[in-house]
């Protein structure tokens, strides 16, 4: 659906060249939602803009729908840009235009007949549930609400793409998680593809299929996000991973077991239909080990459950080897997080 090759932009500030961009190859797949994370400053906005050329690569192809856009004359730049939506970290509404006229802009500009024009809009505020505020102003909404208004209006032109810059970023955690849910949603019933950036893992592990790290204007990791998640390898990954993984409470505790000595602690990861079975306890009983849980958690990615329980096993050294290569064979993912 979007495929990135090469791609490199440069600013240019003071008469000096700023790379932003430093050769950017990926492939996003149809229907798919697609993570972009990075930290501040690491190319991010720059990428995600140049997916619709608000920004211009100084080189590189940007293909969307098998058309390479950075070939395109104005006009069938606007036309094409048509099929790419986007939605901002504030929003970028009409503050003098209602929530019905902020969702009508795109489709008054492509001169869509009246009639039309106001069955969409219904159609749109009601995907959003924002069916009962047509008629209100940008400042009499929340910053969810605020959201959803920008959500409905990018998907006015019916389009194939839906990018998303920072889109919760500005939203307290629970505004986030529904309006996180709402693009899931959109995803699915409409099948548009999704390409969001972040700073933030949550998001990724929330709804997103696949994952690209950037850092310093290249991308230094992608994959399933469940692969990323769980086998890190860069750290600029580790430290995104880590955002959502141990707790203050965890580092304590394993700070504690450590200075008590003659402690293995390891980091267990269930994934799917293992998480509600008891493989742990049978492998303890077989093995023989004493344990002691330090932290247990059950989460999700997008659609898939998973556990991580911090354990600590007692005894000797041979003894933990054993266990943890047992867990390793019967399919669970074993980080040691300290040897005794
Ligand atoms: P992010 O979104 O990850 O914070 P950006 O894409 O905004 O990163 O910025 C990447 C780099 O490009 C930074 O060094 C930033 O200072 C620079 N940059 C971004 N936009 C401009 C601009 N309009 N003019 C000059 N430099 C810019």
């Amino acid at each position: 659906m979007i495929q990135l090759q090469n791609l490199h932009k440069d600013y240019i500030v003071n008469g000096k060249t700023v790379p932003a961009l430093r050769g950017i190859d990926f492939t996003i797949e149809k229907g798919e939602i697609f993570g972009i994370i990075g930290h501040s400053g690491a190319g991010k906005s720059t990428l995600i803009r140049c997916i619709n050329l608000l920004e211009r690569p100084t080189s590189g192809k940007v293909v969307v729908d098998g058309i390479d856009l950075t070939k395109l004359d104005d006009r069938k730049l606007q036309e094409q840009r048509r099929q790419i939506g986007m939605i901002f970290q504030h929003f970028n509404l009409l503050s003098s235009a209602t929530v019905a006229d902020n969702v009508a802009f795109p489709l008054k500009l492509a001169k869509k007949p009246k009639a039309e024009i106001d069955r969409k809009v219904a159609e749109l505020l009601a995907l959003v549930g924002l069916q009962d505020h047509g008629n209100k102003y940008p400042a009499q909404l929340s910053g969810g609400q605020k959201q959803r208004v920008g959500i409905a209006r990018a998907l006015a032109s019916d389009p194939k793409v839906l990018l998303c810059d920072e889109a919760t970023s500005a939203l307290d955690p629970q505004t986030t998680n529904s309006i996180l849910a709402l693009l899931r949603d959109i995803n699915r019933k409409l099948g548009i593809t999704v390409v969001l950036i972040t700073h933030e893992m949550h998001v990724i592990r929330s709804i997103c299929d696949r994952v690209a790290v950037i850092d310093g204007g290249k991308i230094v990791e992608s994959g399933r996000v469940i692969d990323v998640f769980l086998k890190p390898q860069h750290p600029t990954t580790r430290e995104f991973v880590e955002q959502v993984a141990d707790s203050v409470e965890l580092r304590e505790a394993v700070a504690h077991e450590k200075a008590a000595g003659d402690r293995t602690i390891i980091r267990i990861t269930f994934l799917g239909e293992q998480t509600y079975q008891p493989i742990l306890f049978r492998t303890m009983q077989e093995t023989g080990t004493s344990f002691n849980i330090l932290q247990g958690t059950i989460s999700r990615m997008k659609d898939t459950p998973y556990g991580q329980l911090v354990v600590e096993l007692e005894g000797e050294d041979d003894r933990s080897r054993q266990t943890i290569d047992v867990l390793r064979r019967r399919g669970l993912e074993v980080e040691v997080i300290e040897w005794n």
